[in-house]
């Protein structure tokens, strides 16, 4: 089975080929650790974990880096504005180190509670400084480089095909942006290291060959990437806002460094964009974290679910409403595998498995496609909303699905203490409602609404499935 991805440097969709047979390296741009994540970032995130086990089903080995960024992301992504962790530090009084490993901390348990895998290298920018500022030499001694007066700079006229992931044209850049020329060459000219203000003293800096100071955002993510991967490695994943900036100045100085291509397939996860109904009262500003939504008592696997429902190139519209309707089809579906009999223990005999039943083929295979978890989750809500397929098999499906969606399907904790005993005739109408509502009869629904009301039963209906519950 082929697995296809949307290369941003090609605008297309093309089959993945690794560099080595077998294996895939992936790196994916981590945190500013500052202040918490919000849910668009942990969308971010969620990609490159489905991408990842994909990779496993299909029968890779994976090496997945996610770095942390503690120094040198400044408030404007681009040279201008002041560190954000310095700023953070600042604020807060409290040493930036402190602050750092706070939002570290919290991130990695924001990873684990929406199920997203934790790789096991995370490698800081700080604990890599002699690996960024080697890079830097290398770049000097080929000439890309030059100094201002707060920095040394990378010469993007040097390299040619400058831009060329963001489709950049110079000429255009050249006239039409605001970027604050300073000392710079050319407009799109970014630091590689920034030395200390003359005036005051950083938190964060370090003695180099151009003096005490510190490294620029964008060579981290080169040098720790090649660290980890090697100079040219197979996968790079990141939100599409690191698109003309950060991705393309990591392509310029790595390939400008090696002289080797840098990455093979780019990939980028769309934002997550808030909704009307989301707004949320002055106090809170407009933060929304995955704790805020825990403290509204979803669970983290419903907003998991909602945003796997949602492909990862769209963009995503927020609103509680949503989310309420992923926790609903998330609940129906742990019912329907727990009717079906599944119980956490078939999890690992059916991930042991080795050959794969045709409906576990299927749903790999909209994986396959551009990570299209929409897909798969239709195909799973398909095969176990069907009479017709036998319930084992129901189960072995489900237990496949979890292995990638990670979705907690087989954690029935939070249905209702007794099993549902739904009757066939029941489940019966329940398929023929929701076929009515489908079909926009909402005349039909509402009588079928009242006959499984007076069975005592109750149907909440989500985005692309429905639960039953007991008439209380
Ligand atoms: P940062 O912590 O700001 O470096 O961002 C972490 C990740 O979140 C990056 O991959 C960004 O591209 C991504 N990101 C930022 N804002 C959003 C958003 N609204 N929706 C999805 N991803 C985002
Ligand atoms: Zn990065």
């Amino acid at each position: 089975m082929e697995l296809t991805l949307y290369n941003t440097l090609t605008r297309r969709k093309e089959v993945f080929a690794p560099l080595q047979p077998g294996h895939a390296g992936i790196y994916t741009c981590g945190p500013t650790v500052y202040a918490e994540a919000h849910i668009g970032n942990l969308r971010s995130y969620v990609f490159p974990d489905i991408l990842k086990k994909t990779l496993r089903r299909l029968g890779f080995q994976v090496r997945h880096v996610i770095n942390i960024t503690d120094v040198g992301h400044l408030t404007s992504d681009a040279d201008e504005g002041e560190d954000k962790l310095e700023l953070a530090a600042r604020r807060s009084s409290r040493s930036i180190w402190d602050i750092a490993e706070e939002f570290t901390r919290l991130y990695l348990r924001d990873l684990e509670r929406m199920n997203i895998e934790v790789p096991p290298d995370m490698p800081r920018a700080t604990g890599h400084i002699p690996e960024q500022i080697a890079m830097i030499q290398d770049l000097e001694k080929s000439g890309f480089t030059y100094s201002t007066a707060d920095g040394i700079y990378f010469d993007t006229a040097r390299l040619p095909d400058y831009g060329k992931l963001a489709r950049l044209r110079a000429e255009g850049l050249q006239e039409g942006s605001r970027v604050e020329m300073g000392d710079k060459r050319n407009k799109t000219d970014f630091a590689l290291w920034k030395f200390s203000p003359p005036d005051s003293k950083r938190q964060m800096e370090w003695d180099s060959p151009w003096g005490r100071g510190f490294p620029g955002w964008h060579i981290e993510c080169s040098a720790m990437s090649m660290k980890y991967l090697g100079q040219t490695f197979d996968i790079h994943t990141g939100g599409t806002d690191h698109i003309p900036v950060h991705h393309t100045n990591e392509i310029a100085q790595s390939e400008a460094a090696t002289g080797q291509p840098f990455v093979r397939y780019w990939l980028h996860g769309e934002h997550l964009v808030l909704g009307e109904s989301s707004r949320m009262g002055k106090s809170e500003g407009n933060f929304i974290g995955l704790q805020t939504l825990v403290d509204k008592g979803y669970e983290p696997a419903a907003y998991r679910y909602l945003v796997l429902n949602n492909h990862y190139r769209k963009f995503l519209t927020f609103t509680f409403e949503a989310l309420k309707a992923a926790d609903t089809a998330l609940t129906g579906l742990r019912r329907l595998i727990a009717e079906a009999g599944g119980a956490p223990g078939d999890l690992r005999e059916a991930e042991s498995r080795k050959s794969m039943t045709p409906l576990q083929e299927k749903l790999l295979e909209d994986l396959a496609d551009d990570l299209n978890t929409p897909k798969a989750l239709a195909t799973l809500w398909t095969a176990l909303r069907d009479s017709q397929v036998a319930p084992e098999e129901k189960v072995s499906l489900a237990a496949f699905a979890e292995g990638v969606l990670s979705l907690g399907l087989f954690d029935f904790s939070r249905l209702e203490a007794a099993p549902l005993e739904v009757p066939g005739e029941v489940r019966a109408l329940a398929e023929k409602r929701w076929a009515a509502r489908q079909a926009r009869d909402f005349k039909q629904a509402d009588e079928l609404r009242d006959e499984l009301a007076a069975r005592g039963f109750a149907m909440r209906d989500g985005k692309d499935g429905y639960e039953l519950t007991a008439l209380d």
